[in-house]
C-alpha cells in the first residue's frame, strides 16, 4: 500500500524559514553540538536489533545515521530548530563522561550510565527493553573489558529506565547473587499506578506522542526529543532490593556514590554524584530540552514548583559538581557550565510556575494562558530551554490543572452536549458541511492549520467517514508537524494524520509507558485493585457475589476476599468480607494459577486447564466463579484519537 507523503507548502517553507530569525536562537551556535561526541569510544557500524525469529526488529538506528546538522541543509518538512536536535540525539554509541562513568547513548530513547567500580559495573538504567539493553552490554563489555555486573539502579519509575533489566542480568542471577538493586522510595508504587492502571490509554496515547507507527525519515519521524525512540522488546522490571530514602551516601564495590531523592520528572525519582569524579547524575530532572512538566501521552501533572527545588537542591548539596550527565541526551561539560544549565532548567520551571498561578489569579484560562505566556529571551535562547519535548503550551495548562483541575469556571463547560451531538450542530449552523468545507480550504490555502484542524474537528466528530474531511483534516496536521519545533507535537500532528487516512492499523502498547511491572510483582491488593478497574460496571449491576481466596505460595497462606456489589469490586484482605445476600465461595490457589484463571476469561476449555493444572481449587458453587469471570472487560489498546470513528469499530489499514 503507497502512504501519502506530502510536501512542505509554500506557508510551511516560509514559517519554517522565519524560525531563524523569529525564535531568537542563534544557529551559529555550536557549542552544545561538541559535548556529545566528547569521549566517544566506541559504535556497531549497523545497529540494528531483531526479534528471535528475525522477522522485526527491535530498534533499528538506520534512517537516524544519516541525520547530520549542516547549516542551512534542513529538510524543508523539519522545523529547524528541531532538526538540529535531531541531529544531536544522533550521536552515538559509548562513550566516555569520567574516569568512572560512562554512556551508551542514542542507541535507545534514554541513555544507560555505566559506573567503573573496582571489579565491575554499576548499570544505572538499563533501557526500555532486555533486547536493546543486552546489545547495548554487549558494545560495554566489548570495549571496557568482560567484568561482572555488581548493582543496578532505577533512578525513576518510567519504564526507559528499568524495562531492559533482564538484559543485564537475568532476574534468577539477580537472586541467585543478590544483586543489589537501587531504586528511590516508592518506586514500585508508583511504576505500577503510572503504568498500569491507566496503562492501556497512556500506551495508545504514547503511540501518538513517541511516533512508534510512523515511518523514520524527514517526513515522518525525526527524533523524540529525549532521544531518538522507543524500542520494542521485552520490558520488564526486577524488583529493588534497596531503597533509598534520602540523602545516602553508599560505597559500592569501592565507588562512593551518592544517591539525592530528588521529585520531578517522576514522584519516585533520584539524583547521583560520584564525587571522585565531581559528576552530577541528574536522571530525568534535566534534559536538552524544555522539561515535559505534563506529558502528552497522559499522566498526572508533574509539581513543577517541587521539580525546581529539587534542581536546586542538586546544586546545594553538591556544589563542587563540575560534569552532569543524566538519563537522556549528552553529557554537560565544566563546572560554569553545568552550574548554569542547572540554574536555567529550575528557573525556566519556576518561571512557567508563577506566571501561570500570577494570570490564573487574575482571571485568565487555560487556553488564553497557554497563548500569552513567552519565557525571558534570556531563557528561550538557550537551546536546552527549547520545546522539544515539554512546551510552554502543555506545560502551562498542566499546571492550571494542577491546582484547578479541568473546570475553568465557565458554567457553559459544565454539561456540554457529546462531541458528536455538538458536531453535527455546528455543521447544521454553519450552513452544512459542504459550506464547511469550502471555508476550511481556504483556510488551509493561506496556511491557517492550527483552524483548519479546530474547525474540521467538528466535522469528522459528525461525519468520521466523510473522506474529504479527513483527507483536508490529514493535510493540515501534516503540515503542523512540518513546522512543529516540539517532537512529541510533530508526531502527534503526523500519527492523526496517518490515522485519518487510514494508512495504518491502530495500535496499542508503546513500550516506554507500558508493561514492565507484571502480576507477579504487583502485590494481591493491588491486584484486585486493578480487576476492580476491568470491571465492567453496568454489566455488574444487580451482581452479588463473594469470594474468599487463600493464595498458597506465601510464608503464610494469604486470606483474601473479593466481593462484586454495587456494580464495584471491593476486597480486603482476611475472609470478612461479604454481602449480606450471598454464599462465599472458597478458592484455594498458587498466584500463577490464579493469574492463569483470569486470563481464561472463562473460556470452558481454559478454565478445565488451570483446575487439571492442581494449583486451583474450588469450594462452593462453580457457576459463582463463573458468573465472576465474565464481569471483566479487556482494555481497548487501539481507540481512535483523530478519526472520531466509534468507539469498537473494526480496526484496519486503509480499510475505510
Ligand atoms: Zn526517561
Amino acid at each position: 500500500m503507497m502512504s501519502v507523503v506530502d510536501s512542505a507548502t509554500a506557508a510551511t517553507k516560509e514559517a519554517n524559514a522565519a524560525f531563524y530569525t523569529t525564535s531568537g536562537l542563534n544557529f551559529h551556535d555550536a557549542s552544545d553540538l561538541e559535548s556529545g561526541h566528547k569521549g566517544f569510544v566506541a559504535r556497531n557500524d549497523d545497529c540494528t536489533v531483531r526479534t528471535a525469529d528475525g522477522a522485526g526488529e527491535i530498534w533499528t538506528s538506520r534512517e537516524f545515521d544519516k541525520q547530520v546538522w549542516k547549516d542551512g541543509a534542513v529538510p524543508p518538512t523539519v522545523n529547524p530548530s528541531l532538526w538540529r536536535e535531531a541531529c544531536k540525539n544522533s550521536v552515538r554509541g559509548l562513550f566516555r563522561v569520567s574516569e568512572h562513568v560512562y554512556q551508551v547513548r542514542g542507541q535507545s530513547l534514554s541513555n544507560m550510565t555505566i559506573l567503573i567500580t573496582n571489579t565491575g559495573y554499576v548499570i544505572i538504567d538499563p533501557n526500555i527493553s532486555a533486547e536493546k539493553a543486552a546489545d547495548n552490554m554487549e558494545l560495554v563489555r566489548k570495549h571496557l573489558g568482560d567484568k561482572p555486573v555488581v548493582a543496578m539502579v532505577y533512578s525513576h519509575a518510567h519504564a526507559d529506565h528499568f524495562g531492559g533489566a533482564e538484559g543485564v542480568v537475568s532476574a534468577a542471577e539477580a537472586e541467585r547473587r543478590s544483586l543489589p538493586i537501587y531504586a528511590p522510595d516508592t518506586f514500585v508504587e508508583h511504576a505500577v499506578s503510572e503504568n498500569i492502571f491507566a496503562g492501556p490509554a497512556m500506551s495508545r496515547r504514547a503511540r501518538f506522542m513517541y511516533g512508534s507507527i510512523l515511518p523514520h525519515g524527514s517526513t515522518g519521524m525525526v527524533d523524540c526529543a529525549l532521544g531518538k525512540t522507543t524500542e520494542t522488546g521485552t520490558v520488564r522490571m526486577i524488583p529493588p532490593t534497596i531503597i533509598i530514602k534520602g540523602v545516602e551516601k553508599h560505597v559500592i564495590d569501592g565507588l562512593e556514590v551518592w544517591f539525592q531523592i530528588a521529585p520531578g520528572e517522576a514522584p519516585a525519582n533520584m539524583h547521583l554524584y560520584v564525587p571522585e569524579d565531581k559528576v552530577f547524575f541528574v536522571a530525568d530532572n534535566a534534559y536538552c530540552a524544555l522539561q515535559n512538566v505534563y506529558t502528552i501521552r497522559g499522566a498526572m501533572t508533574r509539581n513543577s514548583r517541587q521539580w525546581s527545588l529539587s534542581l536546586r537542591a542538586a546544586l546545594q548539596h553538591f556544589p563542587e559538581m563540575e560534569t552532569l550527565c543524566g538519563g537522556h541526551n549528552a553529557p554537560v561539560f565544566g563546572a560554569a557550565e553545568v552550574h548554569g544549565y542547572l540554574t536555567k532548567q529550575a528557573d525556566v520551571l519556576k518561571y512557567m510556575h508563577d506566571e501561570t498561578l500570577r494570570l490564573m489569579n487574575q482571571g485568565y484560562t487555560p487556553v488564553e494562558i497557554a497563548n500569552l505566556i513567552e519565557l525571558p529571551p534570556s531563557l528561550s535562547s538557550e537551546w536546552y530551554c527549547r520545546g522539544y519535548y515539554g512546551s510552554v503550551k502543555h506545560n502551562v495548562r498542566g499546571i492550571y490543572t494542577f491546582y484547578l483541575g479541568w473546570y475553568d469556571a465557565n458554567p457553559c463547560h459544565l454539561d456540554p452536549l457529546m462531541p458528536r451531538e455538538s458536531g453535527v450542530k455546528m455543521l447544521e449552523y454553519m450552513g452544512g458541511v459542504e459550506a464547511v468545507m469550502a471555508k476550511a480550504q481556504a483556510d488551509f490555502d493561506q496556511g491557517n492549520y492550527r483552524w483548519v484542524v479546530q474547525v474540521l474537528d467538528h466535522v469528522i466528530w459528525a461525519l468520521p467517514h466523510h473522506a474529504a474531511a479527513r483527507q483536508l483534516a490529514a493535510k493540515a496536521y501534516t503540515q503542523l508537524g512540518y513546522q512543529a519545533e516540539n517532537a512529541t507535537w510533530r508526531n502527534a500532528y503526523l500519527c492523526a494524520a496517518q490515522e485519518l487516512r487510514g494508512e495504518a492499523a491502530r495500535k496499542g502498547g508503546d513500550l516506554s509507558t507500558t508493561s514492565g511491572v507484571k502480576f507477579d510483582i504487583m502485590d494481591v491488593p493491588t491486584v484486585f485493585d486493578l480487576l476492580g478497574i476491568w470491571l465492567n460496571g453496568p454489566r455488574a449491576f444487580g451482581v452479588s457475589l463473594t469470594i474468599q481466596w487463600t493464595f498458597t505460595d506465601f510464608p503464610q497462606p494469604l486470606k483474601y476476599t473479593a466481593a462484586v456489589r454495587n456494580g464495584i469490586l471491593a476486597h480486603n484482605e482476611g475472609h470478612t468480607l461479604g454481602t449480606d445476600t450471598d454464599e462465599p465461595i472458597e478458592i484455594i490457589a498458587t498466584r500463577a494459577a490464579f493469574q492463569q484463571m483470569l486470563m481464561s476469561k472463562g473460556e470452558p476449555e481454559k478454565v478445565e486447564e488451570v483446575l487439571a493444572g492442581g494449583n486451583f481449587a474450588v469450594e462452593g458453587d462453580f457457576g459463582v466463579l463463573k458468573d465472576f469471570l465474565s464481569l471483566f472487560d479487556k482494555p481497548n489498546a487501539s481507540f481512535p484519537i483523530a478519526s472520531h470513528e466509534p468507539i469498537g469499530e473494526p480496526v484496519m489499514a486503509n480499510g475505510h
